[in-house]
């Protein structure tokens, strides 16, 4: 894991001093023709699952955004893992992986936000599934993962936003991880994200994402990108280019100009099948993705 994270300080980049203008210059000049079109009392909120979702298929996004977002097990497990691994970063006694567990949900369930209101309020059952499946994926954290050392500055949920265009356009999001920090003008922090299941290479663009993102904020790119596959025990890092920022302006800018037009622009959603026709709300009435699953069962 440090091998494959870690770097020498002679070998971290350094960036030049004006990126963050530069590349705030060329995202605001791309996309502020789309935002035109946006009513005078509303503003632009991009997070990487809408950005992903405009980039897929467009009749699912307008599905899901119509739908009250609601807590399930798999959303859930993905926060009760993050506060796990939060508390075990500073946990001074033996790590016992259902003491962590049943600590991060008895937290969220005092809570007074929107988690803990589903949890006091779930059935015993979805309770018990939560915390096994939250229990797995920490355990496997931790057959693979190091001690995280206070030192390697680690950060959990880090949240980065950015706005541009006067604030009328927003690009927001949560890093699962985040080790090491900038030095100067030379790169240092690793953003992590953690996956269950498979590849998928919309997860390199998600991370691409949040590292424009953090160059916004911070005029420093992040040296390294890395999604970490739990069930594979599996990393599949990235190094952060200038060009990998400018190929994400123009697919955030292009994102902007499909979203725009599509919500407020009275165009119709396109649609594209994938593997999120298994679970697309809308299947039942949607000709080509039932047809893609049937073939897909077919072979
Ligand atoms: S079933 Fe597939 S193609 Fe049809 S709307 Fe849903 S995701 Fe799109």
């Amino acid at each position: 894991m440090v091998e494959q994270l870690g770097a020498q300080l002679e070998d971290r980049p350094v960036f030049a001093d004006d990126l963050r203008h530069h590349l705030r210059a060329a995202l605001e000049t791309a996309a502020a023709p789309h935002l035109d079109i946006l009513p005078e009392d509303e503003d632009l909120f991009l997070h990487k699952h809408r950005l992903a979702q405009v980039h897929g298929c467009e009749t699912l996004l307008v599905a899901d955004e119509a739908e009250e977002f609601e807590w399930k097990v798999p959303i859930a497990r993905g926060t009760i893992v993050h506060k796990a691994v939060e508390l075990a970063v500073n946990w001074r006694r033996e790590i016992e992986p259902p003491t962590i567990i049943d600590e991060a949900l008895s937290r969220f369930e005092q809570d007074s936000g929107s988690l803990g209101h589903w949890l006091r309020g779930c059935g015993e059952a979805d309770r018990a599934e939560l915390r096994s499946e939250s229990l797995d994926s920490f355990t496997k954290y931790l057959e693979c993962w190091p001690p995280l050392k206070p030192a390697w500055r680690p950060v959990t949920e880090s949240r980065l936003r950015a706005e541009l265009c006067d604030g009328r356009l927003i690009l927001a999001g949560k890093v699962d991880l985040t080790l090491g920090a900038a030095q100067g003008r030379r790169a240092g922090k690793v953003l992590v994200d953690f996956k269950t299941g498979g590849f998928a290479p919309v997860h390199r663009e998600d991370l691409r994402f949040y590292a424009l993102v953090e160059t916004l904020r911070i005029g420093v790119p992040p040296r390294l990108l890395a999604s970490y596959y739990l069930d594979q025990a599996h990393f599949v890092p990235e190094v952060v280019t200038e060009e990998t920022l400018m190929a994400t302006i123009a697919r955030v800018a292009d994102g902007v100009g499909r979203l725009t037009s599509l919500l407020h622009g009275g165009r119709s959603p396109d649609k594209m099948v994938g593997p999120a026709c298994r679970w697309c709300p809308v299947i039942d009435t949607c000709h080509e993705g039932t047809r893609h699953l049937e073939e897909l069962d077919d072979r």
